[in-house]
């Protein structure tokens, strides 16, 4: 594939204006819907076939969502397009003054491995709905689904509009030293570096989603029962390969061994013990996340789970007692292991918090507003929930992103339009009157005149 080429040809289509009206724009977000919902089934398998994903775990976080976000977009488009007039100053007076939402132009979109049907098309529906022309790198480490979604592509639109460019870092290096209008990236805290530097290079402003470890705080007052559900359904769904997965549990030391026996509870309730291929359990991606995951998991001590069979990558649901120096404790976890760490004290946990990078997602169980508004002004994060994990991503009107070291910028919604558009401020004004106070030559009665009308 000619890189440079397909950039270009995308400029110049976008420079044609084809990408621009309304009509265009609801044209290419029917299309994909039509891609999507057609094609569902095959892209669901690909999935599966990369690393055993369960359908309806595919059906609800890679095919719904991305279809709802779609009807969303094609219901608001024309109200978020509109322009927005402003009020003036009186130093400009008389104007009229108007912010126009322009799209960026060709813009680039690297996606993570980990949802690669809804990490590459979410955003994308936000390039497109704000008008511009993309391509798009879904992850290597997904292979069946990246080609899946590059032949579902070069049949569904002309590349000058919209392409799927396959590849790993040689394709993904030389996509991002081109002059993009924007890139948006997913992925690791690591890579996000490489990125903003690549782009540093033309200027491109970028958007960072990126990953970290963000813990589920379990407080005093917490309904125990549903907290385990909720954390170990947002630690399961993927095997814990999920950028918002509760990473740990910090619950105060009251509650440690109730939570253990409800976490006894609640995961033979959801698998009975038997982790069945394809139903109900995802395996780990590849045999290098297994083989981390399993060197962490043998330096740990395990409350429940434990069992990993490499052959399957199958790695089980496991609890472990952990401290905030255990190597388990330094990295993202991107697996199904849950340290447990307690504190005594709701003071404290800022401290603690702060001894790890911003995380992307934080979970607190709580009925008591107090604390929930101690922990939501004092600790940075992303975005989160109360009394639940994850569910915060299925709600088109909350901005979802990173801080920090788990990303900038933000997208869903009309958060994804605003992504891909750049704001432009214009003033209009008359060609009567036109006063000579601002004109040279400068004299004492202008400045006088100035003063006098403008100065409070
Ligand atoms: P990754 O950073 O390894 O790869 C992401 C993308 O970057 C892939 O398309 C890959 O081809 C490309 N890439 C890899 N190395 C590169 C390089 N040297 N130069 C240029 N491009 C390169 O991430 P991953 O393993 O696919 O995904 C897991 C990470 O992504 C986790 O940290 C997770 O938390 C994060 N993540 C974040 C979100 C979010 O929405 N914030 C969502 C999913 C995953």
């Amino acid at each position: 594939m000619n890189v440079q080429k397909l950039v270009q040809d995308q400029k110049t289509s976008y420079l044609n204006g084809s990408t621009r009206s309304l009509k265009a724009r609801k044209g290419v977000l029917i299309q994909l819907k039509k891609l999507i919902s057609t094609h569902e089934k095959e892209l669901c398998d690909a999935i599966n076939a990369d690393f055993g994903k369960p359908y309806i775990e595919s059906y609800i976080t890679e095919i719904y969502t991305v279809l709802d976000e779609i009807d969303y977009h094609l219901k608001n488009l024309s109200s978020w397009m509109k322009p927005v007039s402003v009020g003036g100053s009186i130093v400009t007076f008389p104007s009229k003054n108007i912010i126009y939402k322009q799209p960026k132009g060709t813009v680039l979109i690297i996606g993570a491995w980990n949802y690669p049907v809804h990490l590459s098309l979410m955003p994308l529906v936000g390039a497109i709905s704000a008008g511009n022309t993309a391509i798009l790198k879904p992850s290597e480490l997904a292979p069946n689904t990246s080609s899946k979604l590059k032949e579902l592509f070069d049949n569904y639109f002309k590349p000058e509009i919209l392409a799927v460019a396959e590849g790993g870092v040689e394709v993904s290096s030389e996509l991002l030293s081109q002059p993009f209008d924007h890139i948006f990236f997913t992925g690791s805290t690591r890579v996000g570096r490489i990125v903003m530097k690549a782009a540093a290079e033309n200027l491109v402003p970028v958007t960072l989603e990126l990953g970290g470890k963000s813990p589920a705080i379990v407080h005093k007052d917490a309904n125990l029962e549903v907290a385990a559900n909720r954390i170990w359904w947002g630690k399961t769904i993927n095997a814990g390969q999920t950028c918002v997965a509760p990473d740990y549990v910090l619950i105060h030391a009251s509650l440690k061994d109730a939570f253990i026996s409800a976490s006894k509870n609640v995961l033979s309730s959801f698998y009975q013990n038997d982790y069945l291929v394809d139903k109900n359990y995802t395996r780990i991606v590849n045999n290098s996340h297994f083989d981390r995951l399993h060197n962490l998991l043998q330096k740990s001590i395990v409350i429940l789970g434990g069992i990993s069979n490499k052959n399957k990558r199958f790695i089980e649901p496991t609890l472990v007692d952990a401290s905030w120096s255990d190597d388990i404790m330094k990295d993202e976890i991107f697996g199904p292991l849950l340290p447990l760490l307690t504190y005594e004290n709701e003071k404290e946990i800022p401290h603690l918090l702060n001894k790890k990078t911003s995380p992307l997602a934080l979970y607190m169980f709580t009925e008591s507003k107090k604390f929930q508004d101690f922990i939501i002004q004092n600790v940075p994060f992303g975005g989160g929930c109360v009394n639940d994990t994850i569910s915060h991503l299925g709600n088109h009107n909350l901005p979802f992103g990173g801080v920090g070291y788990s990303g900038m910028g933000s997208y869903h919604g009309k958060y994804s339009f605003d992504t891909f558009s750049r704001e432009q401020g214009i003033l209009k004004k008359p060609s009567w009157p036109d006063p000579d106070v601002r004109y040279p030559p400068y004299n004492e009665t202008k400045l006088n005149w100035f003063k006098r009308l403008f100065t409070k």
